[in-house]
């Protein structure tokens, strides 16, 4: 049995860019030139299927592909209509986060979903609403343009994906109901076998590393003695902040690793309790 494993991730679109830099900064060297579906990589027992977003859940589904990189309104679509479904997702990957949510035209009353049209390219999860609120509604699928629907005469309102709403707005479309909220996510299939699971263990490890790491900083800075305590305590997400001498007796410096953001107001609270010379460096990687 093969050990080499394949990742599905999108070939084209909002998902693409991110999920190629998580990769090689796991340490996965590959090159995706032209049109190739399939890039091998050279370092790492790992090769990574360029597709539609849409066909990654069933590329996983059908071991096609071991793992894959979509969003979370993806997978969950394709759930909800196959209760069966082996296709998981094994770690939430922090980015293209954006939200489900039902809109319509400014101005437009509507006070329930009962009995009225709605375009999505997501009927699946707005069929399971709606029978999960008691709703009786006509759901009409779309491919592309939801928003141009209500305008055309097609459907009373929408169900897409909103991020800034700047698409909305744009479309005289406002936001009335949140059906989920979504972003990036690793999926696997919950039957490979223990090898494949194994190789995938040691890569979801190598993925966190680099999530913690984007939030992650290096923070140094001095202080007196005195005030160490307080200012510690100000660290965001500091486990065991290192307090080492200075030749001033009555100082100190700290260093920590921060795993949660560190602010520009942080920073002014760390200056205000006493702290001076404060640096803020980035983290490449962390092994917890
Ligand atoms: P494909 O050609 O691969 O089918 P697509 O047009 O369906 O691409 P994109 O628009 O590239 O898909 O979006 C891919 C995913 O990015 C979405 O499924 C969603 O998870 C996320 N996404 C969509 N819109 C936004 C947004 N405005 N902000 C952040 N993430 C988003
Ligand atoms: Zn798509």
């Amino acid at each position: 049995m093969t050990k080499r494993l394949t990742i599905a991730i999108q070939k084209k679109g909002r998902l693409n860019q991110d999920s190629v830099d998580l990769i090689t900064k796991s340490g996965i060297s590959f090159s995706t030139n032209g049109e190739r579906l399939l890039a091998k990589s050279s370092n790492f027992d790992i090769d990574i299927l360029l597709v539609r977003d849409d066909d990654i859940p069933s590329l996983v589904e059908k071991k096609v592909a071991d793992l894959g990189i979509v969003g979370e309104n993806v997978l969950l679509e394709y759930k909800s209509v196959r209760k069966s479904s082996k296709t998981v997702n094994v770690l939430d990957l922090g980015f293209s986060k954006c939200k489900l949510a039902f809109a319509k035209p400014e101005g437009k009353k509507i006070k329930s979903l009962n009995n009225k049209k709605i375009a999505t390219s997501y009927p699946g999860l707005v069929k399971k609403y709606l029978k999960e609120n008691s709703l009786k509604a006509d759901v009409i699928k779309i491919n592309g343009s939801v928003e141009l629907t209500p305008y055309v005469g097609i459907a009373d309102c929408i169900c897409d994906l909103v991020s800034s709403g700047a698409t909305l707005e744009a479309n005289n479309l406002v936001e009335f109901k949140e059906l989920l909220t979504s972003q990036a996510v690793l999926i696997a299939n919950s039957t490979s076998s223990k090898l494949k699971q194994k190789r995938i263990s040691q890569l979801k490890e190598r993925f966190k590393g680099v999530i913690d790491a984007r939030e992650s900083k290096y923070v140094m800075l001095n202080c007196d003695l005195s005030n160490s305590e307080k200012i510690c305590n100000l660290l965001p997400g500091a486990d065991a902040p290192t307090i080492l001498p200075l030749k001033d007796k009555n100082k100190v410096a700290i260093h920590a690793l921060c795993q949660e953001p560190v602010f520009w107001e942080t920073m002014e609270n760390l200056k205000k309790t006493g702290a001076s010379s404060i640096l803020v460096m980035p983290v490449e990687k962390v092994l917890n």
